[in-house]
């Protein structure tokens, strides 16, 4: 069946009616706006992520379920860098009236089961047919106790930097892709079905261990400098702590040449952190209790935005602060 027989209206009641209610939705699909409930003493905290067909995802990579988690997942990251509990979710989708069905059906059970693996409700959104490619516009609304979300301003002199994960696993996969190789399922994984840092982000905020945080979206060069240039900052990185997977080290080790995807690829959704010091242990505890590897990869210092990357031969080299810029870059190149 195609999405035009089936009609707008009776695909917004197969959304209401799987959307679930829950006790903060005072009014969620089917009115005009949402009017929900955010905890007395917490700050509203919102972002939005536009994901568009042959820009950000291709049919021929992923399917309609996985688009609809990842598209989900993307922007819990943003909500996750500011140590935010996401709450609610609006989506917008555009597609061809002559969409199978099927996909449209399979993008809503992504972004469902994605909701409710972060206990975030579906609450609003809009449906309008394309004259040309998939457009998905999420938003998410997420609450932080006033004053115990994350900027990504607050790094100090001699902070340590810190990751979640592993680096580059995710550009990989994509350069694998588009060169019609085969692609080991970890680093597909990465790429397709990115896991937002929710928790983490919350512990580090709500214990006040994070001083700045920020997401990897466009690459750690690229989100490293926004952190540096928000705080008058420098950073030194030191190159054999950047943490690889075991996939990506086995590539690395015949193609020295890829660290520049741990460097500059885009859509890791690993957090990079700053803490003080004497901070770092309880990081790691914690994080343990997760179950959520981080690494200490360098150190901030009084500056401008510069990134020095120490190299094996122990001497410090300048890293260009580039990842992917949209208006830069060719459509279908990345991310
Ligand atoms: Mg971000």
């Amino acid at each position: 069946m195609r999405l035009g027989e089936l009609g707008e209206f009776k695909l917004i009641d197969r959304i209401k009616q799987q959307a679930g209610l829950n006790p903060d939705v005072i009014r969620g699909i089917g009115d005009d706006a949402a009017e929900l409930k955010i905890p007395a003493g917490h700050h509203l905290l919102t972002s939005t992520d536009l994901l568009i067909e042959e820009v950000h995802f291709r049919f021929a990579w992923t399917d309609g379920e996985r688009l609809g988690r990842k598209a989900v997942a993307v922007n819990l990251s943003d909500l996750a860098a500011m140590g935010a509990t996401p709450r609610f979710l609006y989506l917008g989708l555009s597609c061809p009236a002559d969409s199978e069905l099927e996909r449209v059906e399979g993008l809503l059970r992504g972004v469902l089961a994605e909701c409710e693996r972060f206990g975030v409700s579906l609450v609003g959104g809009d449906t309008c047919c394309s004259p040309g490619p998939w457009i998905l516009s999420v938003v998410v609304e997420g609450s932080a106790p006033d004053g115990r979300s994350v900027g990504r301003n607050g790094g100090r002199p001699d902070d340590l930097l810190m990751v979640s994960g592993t680096l580059g696993d995710s550009a990989l996969g994509l350069s694998l892709l588009q060169k019609g190789k085969v692609v080991p399922p970890l680093l597909l994984q990465r790429h397709l079905a990115p896991t937002p840092r929710v928790a983490l982000g919350q512990a580090l905020a709500s214990a006040g261990l994070a001083s700045a945080m920020i997401d990897i979206s466009d690459g750690l060069a690229a989100d490293l400098g926004h952190l540096l240039r928000a705080g008058r900052l420098d950073a030194e990185l030191d190159l054999a702590s950047l943490p690889l997977s075991t996939e990506f080290a086995g590539q690395y080790r015949s193609n020295p040449s890829l660290i520049d995807l741990a460097l500059h690829g885009g859509e890791d959704y690993e957090l990079l952190f700053s803490v003080a010091e004497d901070a770092a242990p309880t990081v790691e505890r914690l994080a343990a209790e997760l179950a959520v590897p981080v690494s200490r990869i360098g150190r901030l210092k009084a500056g401008s935005g510069a990134i020095d990357l120490r190299e094996a031969d122990g001497q410090l080299h300048p890293v260009t602060a580039d990842g992917f810029d949209h208006f830069a870059s060719r459509v279908g190149d990345q991310p």
